[in-house]
């Protein structure tokens, strides 16, 4: 969970992708998860709680409960999520998700602080024009 949140930060789509469930690896495109981790700027993770549900003696899912922020354009968006993560080849890899809420908390402003966390202007740190 926090790899591929860290991979989101650091726009990493090949290590995205890789780990998702290989069923889902067809659904979702290379080009989709690319576009969209450079489209956002990722500022916060917090893991809420986490959990595992047996699937007979050997097999399990784990679910992770987190709530993370990101900036997209000039809003802050927070999503709660219920992610389930399966293991195959020894790794854990996204398997789902239940979207428990997504909100867009605030507009930024040029004058605001910057939401990335530094201490400068919106408009002299993370904007884009
Ligand atoms: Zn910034």
């Amino acid at each position: 969970m926090r790899s591929r949140f860290s991979a989101y930060c650091i726009k990493d789509a090949h290590y995205i992708l890789s780990t998702y469930a290989l069923e889902k690896q067809i659904d979702n495109a290379f080009d989709e998860i690319k576009e969209w981790a450079e489209q956002t700027q990722w500022l916060a993770l917090n893991i809420i709680t986490s959990s595992t549900e047996k699937l007979g003696s050997t097999e399990q899912y784990d679910f992770v409960e987190f709530a993370a922020e990101y900036r997209l354009g000039d809003e802050v968006w927070r999503m709660h999520e219920r992610s389930r993560f399966i293991q195959e080849s020894g790794e854990w890899r996204y398997l789902d998700g239940e979207i428990i809420s997504h909100d867009c908390l605030k507009k930024v402003t040029r004058n605001s602080p910057c939401p990335c966390g530094s201490t400068r202007k919106y408009k002299r740190c993370c904007m884009t024009t």
